[in-house]
């Protein structure tokens, strides 16, 4: 029994019960982490249906990671946007956290992916705050363990087999008593988050690392960045040494999930006045008002009507 039973998910073409959705135990990606995913959230639209953020810029780095790993996904980014629009309306979902996956589903040993099946499934689940803490702003450290390198893996595909990275670190932050790692460079500049991108605030300017830092290419990281300069912030990406970070003004994670987070303190240095500052405030005010569809980049959100339930 799982909470979420009653859902509907998408795999493969079909629309399926979630609990019929299984895979064998020997499962490729399973053994491997070979599997590649997405993460977007779905938020309430004035007119109750659901508003899909960025969908396309989701999938098309759901399809650029399967082309970074060879993966022959057998559907074309439209169909996959289709797919993820069917399974909101059909979970009814107007706010919601949908989960595209694809995977190697087969289940012969050995660690070629040689004419091994790849499947791909949907999924949409209720989700609410990412950290529990997030209007107060959460405690951080930087990790021991540096964020995986593009001399490593490909740090732009978000494939399953990364996150082991992230789960270590966040994992040790946890133990000792925080609320979620940093993960830095092996030169020790700033990365992100084990599923955020950081930003500072300095002065006035907001910053974040670069495309060149070893980093997922946000969208969230994008939207802030341009909310931000619509605001009239003047914004810098590029590399950041970590004690940037301990004298900046406002420091917070972005991402689909995490959403916006304030960090309030790091490494046991408290960052400005070690709570959410003003310039975090506005720019996620302008995030809330951007996902429900209330600025400018109207062509963010993609518009699915949900079928009223009829109670009794
Ligand atoms: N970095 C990592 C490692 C992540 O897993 C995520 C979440 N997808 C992010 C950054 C933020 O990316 P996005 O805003 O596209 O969700």
């Amino acid at each position: 029994m799982s909470q979420y039973d009653s859902l509907k998910v998408w795999l493969d073409g079909k629309m399926v019960g979630y609990s019929e959705a299984t895979v064998p135990i020997l499962t490729h990606s399973m053994q491997y982490g070979s599997g590649i995913f997405e993460g977007i959230r779905a938020y309430p639209l004035p007119d109750g249906s659901a508003g899909i953020f960025r969908l396309s810029d989701h999938m098309e780095r759901f399809v650029n990671t399967a082309r970074i790993y060879g993966m022959n996904l057998r559907y074309t980014k439209e169909e996959l946007e289709d797919a993820v629009m069917e399974v909101v309306a059909a979970n009814g979902l107007s706010s919601c956290y949908i989960r595209p996956f694809a995977f190697y589903n087969d289940d012969r040993i050995g660690l070629s992916v040689k004419d091994k099946k790849v499947s791909v499934y949907i999924a949409a689940v209720p989700l609410g705050n990412y950290f529990s803490d997030k209007n107060s702003g959460i405690r951080c450290r930087t990790s021991s363990w540096h964020r995986i390198s593009s001399s490593v893996l490909p740090v732009q595909a978000k494939a399953s087999g990364n996150y082991l990275n992230s789960i270590i670190a966040n994992s040790e932050a946890r133990r000792s008593g925080f609320d979620e790692a940093i993960l830095t460079s092996p030169e020790g500049y700033l990365a992100e988050g084990p599923g955020e991108n950081i930003f500072l605030v300095k002065k006035g300017k907001v910053l974040t690392p670069g495309d060149e830092s070893d980093i997922l290419i946000g969208i969230t990281r994008d939207t802030v960045m341009t909310i931000a300069r619509d605001l009239g912030y003047e914004v810098v990406a590029r590399q950041i040494h970590r004690e940037e970070l301990y004298i900046a003004d406002e420091a917070f994670f972005c991402g689909t999930a995490a959403e916006i987070t304030p960090i309030v303190e790091v490494d046991g240095i408290r960052i400005g006045q070690g709570r959410p500052g003003n310039v975090t405030s506005r720019i996620t005010e302008a995030l809330y008002r951007a996902v429900r569809g209330d600025t400018v980049h109207r062509e963010w959100i993609t518009s699915v009507s949900i079928a009223e339930k009829v109670s009794g």
